[in-house]
């Protein structure tokens, strides 16, 4: 009979041995025993006589250094770690001496536990938690913490625990060791309901009397078995057994946990260390912040000095002499009024107006202006776009005619005359020569570099070069091309003409596109460097999430070993550490978004250019998200590797 039907429990010759400094302890000492379903088996012996050793080798929480251990005919040995994890969590229950119920869980919670990890619907879940602790006598104190409850209720509260995936065997490991005799009384007639109902029961206790209620008692001293009453009176129990699970199905590992199992598991762990969640938080929050910021004050600087070189214009070119390979020591003396005369022939420029400028000072009354004075035609007036508040801009005419005039910027009027309104018609000094005002250009206004554009003061180029620059050279020619599209072609015109002139390159010429460039680059690898800042606050707040979370996995060994002795598996805590981390670094990126565009309105209430891109966000978000990924992974990996007899005997 025995050969066609195989014992629910049988070690063979089992050993246990712990290796300590040098000296070998044998905690089992060449156990062999057979348990059958539905029996009641009480575990004796003294303190340190191997108890607890065998009875994790029966719960599959240890395995034995020699000898074989079956369940249902299942070499122990053989299976895997999830075969392990499927056993513990729907073939064994455990009740410890100490509950080893989770704090922070109510006591419906805690019962509940061990059905998570055998997905059962969380409706399934809570009825069948409700029913067996109404069963126990705790109907009334479901959602009360373990620290709310007297010990003989937590222990009840650990037996519904051990009961709710439909355990065949009940592991009870000196359960009444901490409860007073009335509440003890209470457990063993509870453990004897359960026996009567067909579930296999294994206590372990040290005391004769709780013995007395099993139907079998094996005796251990020093690791070996020295009497079993087994063969005395062998009482199985007479009742149907629990719902028959075939020996196939009881080994078949489980999948997974759901992620929302997870995720519902990490946000309860985060709330109940809220501070310490607010202060690893902290550091993404800050990271991704600063990188939004920073990103976007970065990316505003730039788009403001490109629209203000729009606002100059894209058909602008500019000549300055010089080249690349010349040195560029005080004056360089190769532009001439005729070749900016030159270039006025060439196909697609409208304007052409050259300039010769130098720093004088300018008088009127008490008050003076020191600055550049430019001699120009009028041409520049309509190549750079100005406009005229007061008065006239001087004529072709006045060049000729060498006339003594001056048109003035707005700063330069402001500053010269109490009332600007007054400027037209009065006569300045400069050089020793008296100019009459003739005109004031409309204000424009800071520059694309910051600088303010109204400080000009134009006069006829002739009269320049006889009054006040004596030389015949030019500081600069710009030419307005016919439309944007042509700019580059007259460029090219422009550059080939002067250097046919000149029968070298001594000269320099610039769009405003190649401007557009120049400061993009410069602002792009500024954008970049800013973000490089921010990222590696990003990856130190990374590196704070994983010191914290290192921190809570040695915190929270005993859960991790409660949770494992009931049934996950390590793949079951991986998944719970690691979403834990992801949770932090989602909730810190979406919080350090929501910082940093705070950030950003207070800024831009600065007068401080902001561009709203989407960029910066999902990088800073995505980033913190990897961090996550990444510094997460090695604590969910300590934590998953953890052995849960370790994790459970901490003190
Ligand atoms: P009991 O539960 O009967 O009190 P245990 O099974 O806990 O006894 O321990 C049996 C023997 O094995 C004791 O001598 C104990 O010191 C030793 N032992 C138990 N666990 C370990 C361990 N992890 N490392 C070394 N020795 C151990
Ligand atoms: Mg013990």
């Amino acid at each position: 009979m025995a050969a066609s039907k195989p014992s629910l429990i049988a070690l063979q010759n089992v050993t246990r041995q712990y290796q300590t400094e040098g000296m070998q302890v044998k905690a089992l000492d060449d156990i062999s025993l057979t348990i059958e379903k539905g029996e009641f088996v009480a575990i004796m012996g003294q303190s340190g006589s191997g108890k607890s050793t065998l009875m994790n080798i029966l719960g599959c929480l240890d395995t034995p250094s020699d000898g074989s251990y079956t369940i249902n005919g299942h070499d122990v040995s053989q299976l895997s770690n999830d075969q392990l994890s499927a056993l513990r969590l729907k073939t064994f229950g455990f009740v410890f001496q100490r509950y080893q119920l989770l704090p922070s869980l109510s006591a419906l919670d805690n019962v509940a536990l061990p059905a998570i990890y055998s997905h059962t619907p969380a409706q399934e879940r809570e009825q069948k938690a409700q029913a067996l602790l109404a069963r126990l006598g705790l109907g009334d104190r479901q959602g009360h913490k373990p620290g709310e409850l007297s010990g003989g209720q937590q222990q009840r509260v650990s037996v519904a625990r051990a009961l709710i995936n439909g355990a065949e065997v009940i592991l009870a490991d000196e359960p009444t060791g901490a409860l007073d005799s009335s509440s003890g009384e209470q457990l063993l007639s509870l453990l004897k309901d359960l026996h009567e109902e067909g579930v296999t029961v294994i206590l372990i206790t040290h005391d004769a009397a709780v013995a007395e209620h099993a139907h079998r008692q094996i005796h251990l001293l020093d690791g070996k078995i020295v009497a079993d009453t087994n063969d005395a009176e062998r009482s199985t129990s007479n009742h149907a057994t629990p719902a028959h699970t075939t020996a196939e199905k009881v080994i078949a590992p489980f999948k997974s946990i759901s992620g929302f199992a997870a995720l519902t598991m990490a946000f309860s762990a985060l709330r109940l260390n809220w501070f310490r969640t607010l202060l690893t938080l902290l550091g993404i929050i800050i990271g991704v912040a600063a990188v939004v910021t920073m990103m976007a004050i970065g990316e505003g600087g730039k788009q403001d000095v490109l629209k203000k070189i729009e606002a100059i214009g894209t058909n602008l070119i500019s000549v300055r002499p010089g080249g690349g390979n010349m040195r560029n020591t005080g004056e360089i003396a190769t532009l001439t009024l005729d070749d900016a005369e030159a270039l006025r022939s060439l196909p697609g420029v409208i304007y052409v107006a050259p300039e010769r400028t130098s720093r004088k000072t300018i008088r009127f009354a008490q008050n003076d202006f020191s600055g550049r004075i430019t001699g120009t035609t009028p041409d520049y007036l309509y190549a750079k776009d100005w406009e005229m508040a007061q008065g006239v801009f001087f004529t072709e005419d006045d060049v000729t005619h060498y006339a003594p005039v001056v048109v003035l910027g707005d700063t330069v009027a402001e500053t010269l005359f109490d009332d600007k309104y007054q400027a037209v018609g009065r006569y300045v000094l400069m050089a020793n020569s008296l100019y009459q005002v003739i005109g004031v250009l409309k204000a424009k206004g800071a520059s694309a570099g910051g600088s303010d554009q109204d400080d000009e003061v134009l006069i006829p180029i002739s009269t320049g070069r006889l009054k006040v620059f004596g030389r015949a050279y030019l500081t600069g020619i710009t030419v307005k091309a016919s439309g944007s599209d042509v700019a580059s072609t007259v460029k090219d015109a422009v550059l080939a003409t002067l250097v046919q002139r000149h029968g070298t390159e001594d000269v320099m010429v610039f769009t405003t596109d190649s401007l557009v460039e120049a400061v993009t680059e410069t602002q792009n690898t500024l954008t970049w460097l800013l973000a490089s800042v921010a990222a590696i606050s990003l990856f130190v707040g990374g590196i704070g999430v994983m010191n914290i979370m290192l921190v809570n996995v040695t915190e929270r060994k005993r859960e991790i070993g409660l949770r494992m002795a009931t049934g996950a598996k390590p793949a079951d805590i991986l998944k719970q550490f690691n979403i834990e981390a992801w949770v932090v670094c989602i909730l810190g990126g979406a919080l350090g978004v929501i910082l940093g565009y705070g950030i950003i309105f207070l800024v831009s209430q600065f007068a401080i250019s902001v561009a709203y891109t989407l960029t910066p966000p999902v990088l800073a978000f995505v980033t913190s998200l990897c961090v996550g990924v990444i510094f997460g992974y090695a604590p969910a990996l300590k934590a998953s590797r953890l052995s849960p007899i370790d994790a459970l005997s901490e003190d």
